[in-house]
């Protein structure tokens, strides 16, 4: 099937064209019919499927043909998304594939001026993408309406109810318009969501694209155990032997993901950390340098990096397991988008090896178990001690990348004195930046440390 099939109209095609796309997703092809003809409708589809497009495309299209005058102080289209990164991504799909066409697009987010916001949207925007919070905001300092909404859509309904936005939710549904079309979305359907979908939805023409839990396809999925005091060497030995052209790097918690930065920066590896403790200006700064591949590890909690949709991420490093399957799922889905292949690497520390358990039970795939690499223990012994944590006030990106500039520099004039040809050819930049690190090799042989139970196998499905 080809998008010229869907009976598009000619700017929204153009726009396409224009992106390369030439053929529909499954969740486009299910989708954009339905939605042409104005029914409501539950997705159950994760990021990397093609969503954002299956629900902006068939939209754009009705303000195509049904031009009007945006309302006062309100808009015509309401988008609510889980996280600001998120919101932003979807805005700038709605730019992109609008961009023939002359509508108003405006993000509705915490963590930036309110004033800005209220001024963009004081004579109204034909689509709003918002996180719940702000947007009640708004509405509570009546400088907002959505009482216009002509179409509604409820993204990553999931992760909204992880985050604890159900009562804003249903604030947000009484606001809005009886008469009106809702999209709803969500990577998983369990009773809950179900209900609060019905909430919203009338009769809705429910589409499924990934059934519950199914581990991305195209995805290497291998785990290693190893003790939790020793993941950050793991970690720095995985960098410099995988094949990395761009890697996510989980952690559970905020602090930890500021650790392993720290810790990365110590060994003159640049890395930036995303997560809710940061400013929106650093969050927005360290996604783009992550995008632009200005910066190629991003350490991130599953909150700050859920949606992220960025191409080339070549690896998903758990640097701790998520103990919720479904989490799991999310977040190898960063990689292997668009036709790509990629990797995903986690770090099992004993307390977490049922969490392993039931991620396999859950996607069905057996992990294939990787040993600790032969020079681990000395990897362990010899790590560099963790830059220390900038006092006053936080570092821009922009520092860190100067500091860590700073430390590669340092570091490879020490090897360069060591006298080591390999590394000592890095110092001058060349091919050091394009391709920092060497494919890993794989196998159990000779792993020495204290995981020998580690073994290999193969990852075919149970
Ligand atoms: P999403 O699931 O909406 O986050 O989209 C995942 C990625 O696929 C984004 O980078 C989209 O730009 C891209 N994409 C969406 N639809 C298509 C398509 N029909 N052909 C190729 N790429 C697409």
């Amino acid at each position: 099937m080809e998008f010229t099939d869907l009976g598009l109209s000619e700017p929204i095609l153009k726009a396409l064209a224009a992106k390369k796309y030439a053929n529909p997703t499954p969740i486009q092809q299910k989708a954009i019919p339905v939605l042409l003809e104005g029914r409501d409708l539950c997705g159950i589809a994760q990021t990397g499927t093609g969503k954002t497009a299956a629900f902006a495309l068939p939209s754009l299209d009705y303000f195509a043909r049904n031009p009007k005058v945006t309302p006062m102080r309100g808009c015509r289209m309401l988008v609510l998304s889980p996280t600001r990164e998120l919101a932003a991504q979807i805005a700038q799909s709605f730019r992109d594939y609008g961009r023939f066409l002359k509508l108003s697009v405006e993000t509705v987010f915490g963590g930036v001026p309110i004033n800005r916001q209220i001024k963009a949207l004081s004579n109204g925007v034909d689509i709003v993408v918002a996180t719940p919070g702000r947007l009640l905001d708004l509405i509570d300092q009546r400088c907002f309406t959505i009482k216009d909404t002509e179409i509604f859509v409820l993204d990553e309904a999931d992760q909204m109810m992880d985050m604890g936005f159900i009562h804003p939710l249903k604030r947000i549904a009484k606001l809005l318009p009886a008469d009106r079309q809702n999209l709803f979305f969500s990577a998983t359907m369990p009773k809950e969501i179900e209900s609060l979908a019905g909430q919203f939805l009338k009769d809705p023409v429910k589409v499924s694209v990934a059934p519950q839990s199914t581990t991305a396809e195209r995805v290497r999925q291998q785990a290693t155990f190893v003790n939790q005091a020793e993941k950050q060497a793991l970690l720095h030995i995985t960098l410099e032997q995988e094949e990395i052209d761009r890697a996510l790097i989980f952690t559970r918690t905020k602090h930890g993901a500021d650790r392993v930065v720290r810790f990365l920066e110590g060994a003159g590896i640049q890395a930036f950390a995303i997560h809710g403790n940061k400013s929106q200006g650093q969050r927005t700064t360290a996604l783009q340098a992550f995008r632009q591949g200005k910066v190629k590890l991003l350490v991130a909690t599953d909150i700050a990096a859920r949606g992220i949709d960025v191409s080339g991420v070549s690896h998903v490093i758990n640097f701790e397991i998520p103990n919720v399957p479904e989490q799991y799922v999310h977040r190898i889905g960063r990689t292997a988008r668009a036709g790509a292949e990629g990797v995903a690497i986690s770090f099992v520390a004993d307390d977490e090896r049922p969490y392993l358990k039931a991620i396999e039970r859950a996607t069905r795939v057996k992990l294939d178990m990787v040993a600790l690499p032969e020079n681990f223990l000395e990897a362990v012994r010899s790590l560099p001690k963790p830059a220390a944590p900038s006092k006053g006030p936080r570092q821009t990106p922009a520092q860190q990348t100067k500091r860590a500039d700073g430390q590669r520099r340092y570091q490879d004039q020490q090897r360069a004195q060591r006298g080591s040809p390999d590394k000592a050819h890095r110092a001058d930049g060349e091919g050091g930046d394009n391709k920092p690190f060497r494919r890993r090799r794989r196998g159990g042989g000779g792993a020495v440390g204290t995981h020998k139970g580690a073994v290999q196998r193969t990852g075919a499905p149970r």
